[in-house]
């Protein structure tokens, strides 16, 4: 593979909670003055690094001594503050002892809903980035609420990196990459080392829904290197405790899974990653299987005679999901029909349409420089 180190300029790292916590279930701090020493390695090399940390939770049960995870939301929430600037104090620590500067920066998905917050954000980031700082981003525990929460930090990553137009993500994972299937339950699965396309028969080889890995796991990997393909963004799944692993893929060694569009694919617009991956979806509009492979084959508008069914309350303006008639997941954009008149004109026309709603002349369903197709 070529030398990839001229290439990878802005470079997000995301660590995942079981790669920083070590066997007794404590913050691992040797682990993280290696990632910083391999952080400082990149920049050597002129990258500019953010990092994507999980760990808050677990390092807050260390500093206020619980046992056990606790199962309410307020003490979960009072490890996440306490853990969190634990957490911030060892990296801050690590890298002023290399001279740099490292700035915490909390995001909720409330944050980046709304298209001022979102461009505050990036701004920050460009800024710190500017500066020198190595940000260490988080999601900001103590206060999001189911809503507004990313989820995961894979997708948190994934959304930081378009946010600042990265060049490459590298998700550190407590597995060596992507398999044909969960290794610890299949013995035959092989590692892929590269994947240009993810389709519901990917999806599929990370056990789909209802696997015994509930959050997070492979599938939310593949969900945010999926919307990266689509932002033109290389993701590189590896092992995070894998001696040097991050200038190993940098420097273009075949190290993990990489997921990368082939070359001479068409990119999405900012705006249309926004809409795709940081506003929250108000509600589901089901296609029929013509819509669907207007949509995916052509990049067509989705009128609302392709329209078979609608779920959730939205008004004119807000992100809808799009599923195929099986219920696949293949968009989201910017609806434009409220879901009360959704309701009346799925299935239609739109000069039948234009009889009794002359305001909604010509108007598609979902424009097309409005809908990201996944
Ligand atoms: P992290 O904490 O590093 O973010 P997770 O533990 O959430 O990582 O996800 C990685 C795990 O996903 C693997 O250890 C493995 O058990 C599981 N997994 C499920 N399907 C696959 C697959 N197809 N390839 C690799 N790992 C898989």
């Amino acid at each position: 593979m070529a030398d990839l180190s001229g290439q990878s300029d802005i470079i997000v790292v995301k660590i995942g909670s079981s790669t920083l916590v070590n066997a007794e279930g404590a913050v691992d701090r040797v682990f993280i003055a290696d990632l910083c020493r391999q952080v400082v390695a990149l920049r050597k090399l002129g990258k500019r690094v953010v990092v994507v940390s999980s760990g808050a939770a677990a390092a807050g049960m260390e500093r206020l001594g619980f046992e056990k995870r606790p199962t309410d939301i307020p003490s979960l929430q009072a490890c996440a503050a306490c853990g969190q600037a634990a957490l911030t104090e060892v990296y801050a620590d690590v890298l002023r002892a290399e001279g740099i500067a490292c700035g915490q920066v909390l995001l909720t998905r409330r944050d980046v809903v709304d298209r001022e917050g979102y461009l505050n954000a990036r701004n920050t980031l460009e800024r710190l980035l500017e500066l020198g700082v190595v940000p260490v981003v988080n999601e900001n525990d103590t206060v999001s609420v189911a809503e507004f929460a990313f989820g995961d930090n894979d997708m948190l990553g994934a959304i930081v990196a378009t946010l600042i137009g990265a060049d490459l993500y590298i998700i550190m994972s407590d597995i060596d990459g992507f398999y044909t299937a969960n290794p610890s339950t299949d013995p035959s699965a092989r590692l892929i080392e590269r994947v240009e396309r993810i389709d519901a028969d990917t999806l599929a080889m990370a056990g789909g829904a209802g696997s015994a890995v509930g959050t997070g796991g492979m599938l939310t990997k593949l969900r945010a290197a999926r919307a990266l393909l689509a932002a033109g963004i290389p993701t590189v799944i590896c092992k995070g405790r894998q001696p040097d692993v991050l200038p190993d893929v940098v420097g273009g060694k075949q190290v993990g899974t990489r997921f990368e569009a082939p070359r001479g694919s068409a990119h999405e617009s900012p705006r249309k990653l926004w809409i795709g991956l940081a506003e929250v979806p108000r509600g589901t509009i089901t296609l029929d299987e013509g819509a669907c492979a207007a949509v995916i084959k052509r990049g067509a508008s989705i009128l609302p005679v392709g329209v078979v069914a609608t779920e959730g309350t939205y008004s004119v303006g807000d992100v809808v999901n799009v599923v195929s008639p099986e219920g696949t997941l293949i968009g989201r954009g910017t609806i434009r029909y409220s879901s009360d008149e959704m309701v009346r004109v799925r299935g239609l026309k739109l000069d039948v349409i234009a009889r009794f709603m002359p305001e909604k002349e010509g108007q598609p369903a979902i424009h097309r420089d409005e809908l990201l197709v996944l």
